[in-house]
């Protein structure tokens, strides 16, 4: 098992960390070349979306990244990785990957509540530490295959589509590994 973690801008390392103290192997996805090596799932860290959807355009790993999405390749997306995948960005023009049938939010919570931490149930998991950073959340979800994996405080903040996981939150960032336990769980599914 091997996963792809996109290394361009943002918060790879902690992930990389995560599945690394998991026992799990990572390559980071920095070029074009690097999408030829084999991987069974992708990671789409948090950081800074336009950044990152710039550079992808730039360094052409955009369309092979969609594709490969597109095929069923298992994706975590989180925080800006979330806005990345989503077919929508509410009072934005900008699609970037578009390859998760909802419609996000950027920068949702306000300056005030730019970044916080709580907790709360995650679909098949229990109760999980969620920390918002300057985060966004999923205001619609188009068609039904879409399902909501949690809500804070009546927002959703997690969603499942097919192999693609979209979280608005870090869980690199806390010490429970579950939900990259999910995603490992999906990838070993889908190369089995
Ligand atoms: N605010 C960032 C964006 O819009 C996302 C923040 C994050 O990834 N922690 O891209």
């Amino acid at each position: 098992m091997r996963i792809g973690v996109l290394a361009v801008q943002g918060a790879f390392a902690e992930h990389i960390a995560k599945l690394n103290g998991m026992g799990v192997d990572c390559i980071e996805l920095r070029q074009r070349a690097d999408l030829e090596q084999c991987f069974d799932g992708l990671i789409l860290p948090g950081g800074e979306s336009t950044v990152q959807g710039k550079l992808l355009r730039e360094l052409q790993m955009f369309e092979p990244l969609r594709d490969r999405i597109g095929q069923g390749l298992p994706v975590l997306a989180t925080c800006a990785g979330l806005i990345l995948l989503a077919q929508r960005i509410a009072d934005d023009e900008t699609v970037w990957l578009g390859t998760l049938p909802v419609c996000v939010r950027r920068n949702a919570y306000g300056r005030q509540l730019g970044s916080f931490h709580t907790e709360a149930q995650m679909e098949g998991i229990g109760t999980v530490p969620m920390t918002f950073i300057r985060a966004p959340y999923v205001e619609s979800l188009f068609g039904a295959d879409t399902q909501i994996l949690a809500r804070v405080d009546g927002r959703i903040v997690a969603v499942q589509y097919g192999n693609q996981i979209g979280v608005a939150f870090h869980p690199e960032l806390d010490e429970d590994d579950r939900i990259h336990e999910m995603f490992l769980r999906l990838c070993r599914q889908n190369s089995a």
